[in-house]
């Protein structure tokens, strides 16, 4: 699968308001040093807690916010380089709360319309059949485009906020917890209606959202995110039946399975909370709550390396386990 997209050495870091940590400048580490790849029509599904740094690396991969280190590069071309308007074209995002991602006081059919305009693609009339042709195509009617946003459920106003980012047929959407602020009954729907958009567009996305369950049903790959870095990225089957980073076995532990017996995975709850991403712990960061943890591991920082089965995980047991011959061939 060739790459669309190519994440490396992706950094953000804000400057922390009162900030001086030990006598130094004191910075919040948001992403810290991220690699990643998405292919072209592809799902990869981005997993973590809350505040790990999911919606920084979506915002940074969109243009909506400039990296302090490292590249994003699409199409082979250096984002900080491509003009943001271009970008526009190509990559789109949908926002978790449908309810403030849509300017109320804007009509549904401007709202979907607005980046057509905003790129002058074809005359008034041949907007207003895009618009009643998007509207359509997202399950609303074109009726619908008369109204405002307030006027619809949480459910259409997704729908309305996936319309206004296909408009521009780009290559790339970055959903950020499209579903999570919806019913469960809905988000199956809306779920649907992503796929059904990709087999027609060829468009890829990435799905972020901060349990693992949420991005099974939609991801051809996940990777996991602890504390600004990536930690493990494997193929959605190979992560569900043989996860290999420690954080990863927790999230899985916390999926509820239909028959406990089948397999004696036992719910493993982490001691603690996300520690500051303003003062990482040293060595690998997830060490201060690792059910694992060994001496190394608080010195020593794994690095993210593939492993035979062709998954990648940034942890030293792992690493331990790959050097060792296999037992067959
Ligand atoms: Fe746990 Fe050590 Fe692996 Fe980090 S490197 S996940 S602390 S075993
Ligand atoms: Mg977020």
């Amino acid at each position: 699968n060739e790459p669309l997209l190519e994440i490396s050495g992706l950094k953000k870091y804000y400057p922390k308001k009162d900030g001086l940590f030990q006598g130094k400048k004191s910075w919040i580490k948001a992403v810290d040093g991220m690699d990643l790849t998405i292919g072209k029509g592809e799902t990869l599904g981005l997993v973590g807690e809350s505040g790990c740094g999911k919606s920084t690396t979506g915002r940074m991969i969109v243009g909506l916010e400039d990296p302090t280190e490292g590249t994003v590069s699409f199409k082979g071309n250096d984002l900080s380089r491509v003009d943001k308007r271009e970008l526009g074209k190509q990559m789109q995002m949908i926002f978790q709360d449908p309810f403030s991602s849509l300017n109320p006081r804007m009509k549904v059919s401007d709202v979907i319309a607005e980046p057509l305009r905003l790129h002058k693609d074809g005359s008034r009339a041949e907007q207003q059949r895009r618009v009643d042709e998007l509207l359509e195509r997202v399950g609303l009617r074109s009726e619908h485009g008369r109204r405002y946003p307030s006027e619809f459920s949480g459910g259409q106003r997704q729908r309305i906020g996936i319309a206004r980012a296909i408009a521009l047929s780009p290559s790339l959407i970055v959903c950020d917890e499209p579903v999570s602020a919806l019913d469960v009954s809905i988000q199956a729907q809306v779920l649907n209606l992503l796929k059904d958009l990709q087999k027609e567009l060829g468009v890829s996305y990435l799905f972020i959202a901060h349990g693992i369950q949420a991005v099974k049903y939609i991801s051809d790959r996940i990777a996991v995110m602890y504390l600004g870095k990536v930690v493990e990225v494997a193929s959605k089957d190979e992560l569900f039946r043989n996860p290999k980073h420690p954080y990863t076995e927790s999230l899985l532990s916390a999926v509820p399975r239909p028959d406990p017996k089948l397999r004696g995975r036992d719910r493993i709850i982490l001691k603690g909370d996300l520690p500051s991403p303003e003062n990482p712990p040293s060595g690998c960061r997830f060490h201060t709550r690792c059910p694992k943890v060994m001496d190394v591991c608080k010195q020593v920082e794994p690095s993210l390396q593939v492993t035979r089965d062709g998954t990648y995980a940034a942890c030293h047991l792992v690493s331990e386990a790959e050097m060792k011959q296999p037992q067959e061939a």
